[in-house]
């Protein structure tokens, strides 16, 4: 029988009433006995490390799951984490930088109602991750929600209140649960041993560009910043014309040695910066990255891996252009 550990760590799937709204308050203890049939599939393990709204989760938070699985990781074959859903999104993708190549799967999920509710998600998206983590064919970091799997840097919430809250952006989706069964339609293995990053850096900030935004806001960006991303129009536009400033700010943050990433704010089929006037000029300088079909999740997250590994421009390209976790095609 498969091992699984199941980290709790707070979410509308551990929540109760309160004086003050929803907020997590199930133990994890209190969540298992709403679904007795998974110990039919697997011994588990069981820790609760916060029991937070993920509106709370922190890089730090990050840290310490990654780090809790890593210490743990000889002893299971498979981990399953349980999480808001708000932020879930930023979390699997963190997790896919800190933890690499590992052979063991890491499961994602939460629900968008109370495991107590009558009508609830949460006892499905228990069970289908079980599964999905007992599988011999599963690694990586994913989510499972709603029967499907997303690779962990692909998945956006993209809805508040339905059951399917979360979409696999720009990519399929790497399997489906169906009655019980786990039909793969990506098959990727890692080999391991599994990578462990210990480090992020959380100066990082995003910003998406309105019409008529003041470039200066750049300058004051740099002084708090090691790394902006700037979320411009359609395939790749930001503002060119010389008098709005955004070229010259930029320039002057990418010689102060922060790093630039343009993406688009429109959510499918990623930036091509060549494509128009107002990319190319921009994309003229080398040393500003582009992040093509990858999530601003994704994004934000890897440079927070990649920062307190270097600040070499030439490396950051190489680490931020490596695919991991299906985070980038290009
Ligand atoms: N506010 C909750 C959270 O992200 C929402 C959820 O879990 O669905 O913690």
């Amino acid at each position: 029988m498969k091992r699984i550990l199941v980290i709790a760590t707070g979410g509308t799937i551990a929540c109760r009433e309160g004086k003050e709204g929803l907020v997590p308050e199930l133990t994890l203890e209190q969540l298992l006995n709403y679904v007795p049939q998974i110990r039919k599939h697997c011994e588990l393990g069981a820790v609760q490390l916060m029991n937070l709204d993920s509106s709370n989760m922190q890089p730090c938070h990050w840290l310490e799951i990654a780090g809790r699985i890593a210490e743990e990781y000889e002893k299971y074959d498979g981990f399953v984490v349980l999480h808001g859903t708000d932020t879930m999104a930023y979390t699997a993708a963190a997790l896919s930088y800190l933890l690499q190549e590992g052979p063991k799967p890491v499961v994602l999920t939460g629900a968008q109602k109370p495991i107590d509710q009558d009508i609830s998600d949460a006892r499905g998206n228990v069970i289908q991750s079980i599964l999905y983590a007992c599988d011999d064919r599963a690694s990586d970091v994913n989510f499972v929600f709603n029967g499907e799997v997303i690779a962990g840097t692909r998945g956006r919430k993209i809805r508040t209140k339905s059951f399917n809250a979360f979409s696999s952006m720009d990519f399929p989706h790497k399997a489906v649960i169906r009655d019980n069964h786990v039909v793969h339609y990506i098959d990727r293995k890692n080999a391991g041993p599994l990578k462990v990053y210990d480090r992020l850096d959380e100066k990082i900030f995003a910003l998406r560009l309105i019409p008529g935004l003041d470039a200066g806001i750049l300058e004051e960006l740099g002084k708090r910043y090691h790394g902006i991303i700037l979320e411009g129009f359609g395939i790749g536009g930001f503002p060119s014309l010389e008098e709005m400033g955004f070229r010259e700010g930029i320039t002057r943050l990418l010689d102060q040695g922060v790093v630039v990433v343009a993406t688009t704010q429109v959510p499918l089929e990623g930036s091509d910066l060549d494509v128009y006037e107002v990319g190319r000029l921009f994309k003229k300088d080398e040393r500003l990255l582009e992040a093509y079909n990858m999530t601003l999740e994704a994004i934000a997250t890897k440079l927070m891996w990649i920062l307190p590994q270097t600040r070499e421009w030439k490396e950051i390209h190489r680490l931020f252009y490596k695919e991991i976790n299906f985070d980038i095609w290009r």
